[in-house]
């Protein structure tokens, strides 16, 4: 969006409130500035110069989670996320909180595995007595060896065909258990898998930090490192990459990586949970934010799940709504991502269901944290763990 499509979007607002209707954060703070249609009108306000683009416009802006939710209400047409993203780019240094966190990922992207190394020794010594004042949220134990630590291709003699993974940080650096689980399932099922060294972060967390041209130069590296693979698919297992790198890329660069795949879609076009089976568990479902409302996959989760046989599905009130991630947000707006949380957790405890399963690294992180906060021993699993459990035992 440029700077005409973006004055020319919030100039059509007619403040109907209609995107109002799923906005996460209003329903969690009831204050219209955190609201969708209140963060339009607001930036409204500071175009025909009647507010001043301060700290009050910018905790507006920058309370927003990009969920996506209210991408399609609006009857104008107009895209709200994309309006918020453009409008972080001046808004940023008003965003006081947000700061540090700028600075410290301006630090890293260029040297990522360095920053995760430090923040690892940082989580060792300071982390147990932070989360427990609650000071910090739950983050995962950072892996001493990345899932990407290597170029790798991994042969397989029947080649069903050729996969490449695109990782993302969160699977690389925080859960790389899951990124195994989808590299035992592809060579099961006998594909050639290729992981590739050298792929960045796809830029969402850094745009949503107002760091535009930054998350440009990152998108235009992902594209030019993926663009000679030869593969049927390029698997993704978090929902954001695949959401960016499909409709964000292009608006962004004018290119993509063409054969970006959300694992949901691939396990089951590709069947490949047919015919599995597992010792009698009950599963329910939370849909991912950027799966469901950016991607649009909400059947396919369930269907793989329900060809595995012993699997109990149990769909919870409230699978579509957000657990309260956002990434950046969880940290910077603590309170009103607990308040969004804790009522997923309680929809989940109702189901009674022993295993909440979901398709986003980042959910399983928030998920993982409202479990401890709530004294409940529910399991939180990615689709990949379950299907290569019920693959592999
Ligand atoms: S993207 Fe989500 S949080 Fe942001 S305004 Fe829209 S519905 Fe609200
Ligand atoms: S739905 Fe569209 S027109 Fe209505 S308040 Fe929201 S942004 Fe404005």
């Amino acid at each position: 969006m440029n700077e005409r499509q973006y004055r020319n979007a919030i100039s059509r607002c007619v403040r109907c409130g209609a995107c109002k209707s799923l906005c996460p954060t209003y329903f969690a703070s009831a204050n219209e500035t955190m609201s969708a249609r209140g963060r339009v009108a607001m930036l409204g306000g500071v175009e025909e110069k009647h507010l001043s683009p301060g700290k009050g416009v910018a905790d507006g802006i920058f309370s927003c989670m990009l969920c996506e939710a209210c991408k399609e209400s609006c009857p104008v047409g107009i895209n709200i996320p994309e309006v918020i993203y453009h409008s972080r780019i001046n808004l940023k240094k008003s965003f006081s909180k947000g700061n540090m966190l700028r600075r410290a990922v301006q630090f890293s992207i260029p040297r990522m595995d360095t920053a995760f190394t430090v923040l690892r020794g940082f989580q060792k010594l300071f982390y147990t007595p932070f989360y427990r004042t609650g000071k910090l949220r739950h983050i995962p134990a950072i892996t001493s060896v990345p899932f990407k630590n290597s170029f790798q291709v991994y042969k397989n003699k029947k080649r069903a065909g050729r996969i490449a993974i695109f990782a993302g940080c969160s699977v690389n650096y925080l859960y790389p258990r899951i990124g195994e689980a989808l590299l035992n399932i592809l060579l099961t099922k006998q594909y050639e898998v290729v992981i590739l060294k050298g792929e960045v972060c796809c830029g969402a967390p850094i745009r949503a930090l107002g760091l535009e041209d930054e998350a440009l130069k990152l998108a235009k590296k992902n594209i030019e490192l993926f663009k000679n693979m030869r593969t049927e698919a390029i698997l993704s297992l978090c929902p954001t990459c695949t959401m960016v790198i499909k409709q964000q890329y292009p608006a962004l660069t004018g290119k993509s990586i063409p054969n970006i795949m959300d694992i949901n879609e691939f396990f089951f076009k590709y069947e490949i949970a047919k015919g599995l089976e597992m010792t009698k568990r009950v599963f329910t479902y939370h849909d991912p934010c950027h799966l469901s409302y950016g991607l649009g996959i909400t059947d396919e989760p369930r269907k793989v799940l329900a060809d595995i046989k012993g699997i109990e599905f149990v769909e919870m009130e409230g699978a579509k709504e957000c657990c309260g991630f956002g990434g950046f947000f969880s940290a910077c707006f603590k309170d009103m991502s607990l308040i969004i949380g804790r009522k997923k957790i309680e929809h989940i405890k109702n189901t009674s269901a022993d295993t909440v399963v979901t398709s986003c690294p980042g959910c399983m992180m928030q998920l993982e944290d409202l479990k401890k906060q709530a004294g409940t021993n529910v399991n939180v699993m990615h689709l990949a763990e379950v299907v290569d459990e019920a693959m592999h035992g």
